[in-house]
C-alpha cells in the first residue's frame, strides 16, 4: 500500500529550508499529507547540512527519533551531508535511502515505492557534475508574508573552512526571465517580502552574463506592494550600484547581512576570504553614511586555526567599533577535505566556546544599541499571522523585531508604525498609517 503521510526535518540554512519546502510540495502533489516530524509518518525525509557541528551524530539522533515514532517508516536522508558522506549515512540503522544534492528533487522518480523491505537506495551525483539548477522557495510563517526564494546555488570561492562548494557544486544561477516569472507568481500569491536566497547570492548571474544588480532592476519593475531583501551578500560583491539602488528604490529594504568571519586581515588571508579588514570597515562606514538607519548583520567565526588571543581581540575590538546591528557567531569546527583541517595552531575547544560567548554578548549589546537608536522613529513593518499572548510580531525593513497588540487588519500588510519602546528584547510599536512604501529614512 502506498504511504500517505510524510514528515520533514531540515538542518542548516534558509536555502535548505526553501528546498525542503519544494520537496514537500512534490509530496503533496503525490497525495501525501505533511505531518509534524514528531508525529507518526510513513516517510521521514531528513534534509541535512554539512555546516552543522557533529552532522553525523545529529543525523543518527534524528533517524532514531523518527523510527521510535514509527519503526516501519521509510527514512530518506538527503542534503549536503548526504552528498559528502553517503557511505557513513548508509551505516546508520534504519536509513532506507541516501540522496545527494540533485537527487533530493527527484525522489519520486528514484524511489517509486517507499518499501522498507526493498534494498537500500543510494544515489549521489558526483559534485563536479552538479550543474543543474533546482528551483525552490519556502514561506517562513503559515501565513503568506515572507518567501525565501532561491535564485542561485553553489559557490566558486575556496574559503579554507568551507565544505559547501563540495556539497553543492559550482556557482550557478536561475535564468533572469524565470526568476522574474516566479517572482510575479509569488507577489500574486500575496507575499509581501521576498528574500533572495542562495549559497553566494552576490555571485548571481556570473556564468550567464548577468549580475545581481541587473536582476534587481528587472524585479523592481514588477508592480505590487512588496519589498525585497537579500538574504546575505559577500562584502566584495556588494557594489556601489546595489547600494545606490537600495537608496533609491522604496522596494529595497535598508538591511544587509554581510559575512565578515574575522576582523584580522591575517586570519582573513588564512581563511582565503577576498577582502581585508580595512575594506570591510570602509564598506560598513559607507553603508551607514549612505543609507538611513541601515541594519547590518555580520557572520563571524571564532577559533579558526592560528587565531591567537591577540587575533581574536583584534576581531572583537574591530566589531565593537563598527556601526553594525547584530552578529551571527559560529564556532570553527574541523571539516574533512578542507584546507583548514591541516593548518597549524588548533584552538582548544573550551577557548573557542569562550570566544563565541564573548561575541554573543557583544552581539546583544549591539542589537540593543541599534534598537534604542530606533525609538521614536517611524518604520515600515510587515506583521505576521500568529497571535502570541495578544501580540503580533513583525520585522521592520531594517530588520528590527517588533511587536504590537494583535490587530488582524495589519497582518501581511506593509504598514507604517512608530517604535515607542523595548520590551523583552523586542521593540514595541504603535500603528501610524497604511499608506507608505517609503521604506528608507522614515522619520
Ligand atoms: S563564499 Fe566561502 S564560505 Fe561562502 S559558500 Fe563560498 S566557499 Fe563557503
Amino acid at each position: 500500500m502506498q504511504a500517505s503521510r510524510v514528515a520533514f526535518h531540515t538542518l542548516g540554512c534558509k536555502l535548505n529550508f526553501a528546498e525542503t519546502s519544494t520537496i514537500g510540495t512534490q509530496f503533496i502533489e503525490q497525495g501525501f499529507e505533511v505531518v509534524d516530524f514528531k508525529g507518526d509518518a510513513d516517510v521521514y525525509v531528513i534534509n541535512t547540512c554539512t555546516v552543522t557541528e557533529n552532522a553525523d551524530r545529529e543525523c543518527r539522533q534524528i533517524v532514531r527519533r523518527a523510527l521510535r515514532t514509527n519503526p516501519n517508516a521509510y527514512v530518506i536522508v538527503t542534503g549536503c551531508y548526504a552528498q559528502l558522506s553517503a557511505d557513513e549515512i548508509t551505516k546508520i540503522d534504519g536509513v532506507d535511502a541516501v540522496l545527494g544534492s540533485n537527487e533530493k528533487f527527484n525522489i519520486f522518480s528514484i524511489i517509486p515505492e517507499f518499501r522498507k523491505d526493498a534494498p537500500s537506495c543510494i544515489q549521489v551525483t558526483p559534485t563536479e557534475k552538479l550543474e543543474e539548477f533546482n528551483f525552490a522557495y519556502s514561506s517562513e510563517a503559515l501565513g503568506r508574508t515572507r518567501a525565501f526564494f532561491k535564485i542561485q546555488d553553489g559557490c566558486d570561492y575556496k574559503c579554507t573552512f568551507c565544505t559547501i562548494p563540495q556539497a553543492r557544486g559550482k556557482s550557478r544561477s536561475r535564468k533572469p526571465e524565470d526568476v522574474v516569472e516566479e517572482f510575479v507568481t509569488l507577489i500574486n500569491k500575496g507575499y509581501k517580502e521576498i528574500i533572495l536566497t542562495g549559497v553566494n547570492v552576490g555571485d548571481y548571474g556570473k556564468h550567464i552574463d548577468g549580475s545581481l544588480y541587473n536582476l534587481l532592476l528587472h524585479l523592481l519593475k514588477v508592480d505590487g506592494d512588496y519589498r525585497i531583501r537579500i538574504s546575505s551578500i559577500e562584502p566584495n560583491l556588494l557594489t556601489d550600484e546595489i547600494i545606490d539602488l537600495t537608496l533609491n528604490s522604496s522596494k529595497m529594504v535598508n538591511h544587509f547581512h554581510i559575512p565578515l568571519q574575522s576582523g584580522s586581515t591575517k586570519m582573513l588571508k588564512l581563511m582565503q576570504r577576498r577582502y581585508k579588514a580595512e575594506d570591510y570597515k570602509n564598506l560598513i562606514l559607507k553603508l551607514n553614511k549612505t543609507i538611513p538607519d541601515v541594519g547590518i548583520g555580520v557572520d563571524v567565526i571564532v577559533g579558526f586555526p592560528g587565531e591567537t588571543e591577540t587575533d581574536f581581540m583584534e576581531t572583537y575590538n574591530f566589531i565593537k567599533e563598527l556601526p553594525i546591528s547584530y552578529l551571527h557567531v559560529f564556532t570553527y569546527s574541523e571539516r574533512p577535505n578542507t584546507e583548514a583541517i591541516d593548518m597549524d595552531g588548533s584552538v582548544p575547544v573550551s577557548e573557542r566556546k569562550r570566544r563565541n560567548n564573548m561575541l554573543r554578548i557583544l552581539s546583544e549589546k549591539k542589537r540593543m544599541e541599534f534598537y534604542n537608536k530606533m525609538i521614536e522613529k517611524n518604520v515600515t513593518v510587515l506583521f505576521e499571522d500568529e497571535n502570541s499572548n495578544g501580540y503580533m510580531l513583525g520585522w521592520t525593513s531594517n530588520y528590527v523585531r517588533v511587536k504590537q497588540n494583535f490587530n488582524k487588519e495589519l497582518i501581511n500588510k506593509l504598514s507604517v508604525n512608530n517604535i515607542n519602546g523595548i520590551d523583552e528584547n523586542v521593540c514595541t510599536t504603535n500603528f501610524v498609517n497604511n499608506n507608505s512604501l517609503n521604506l528608507i529614512g522614515e522619520k
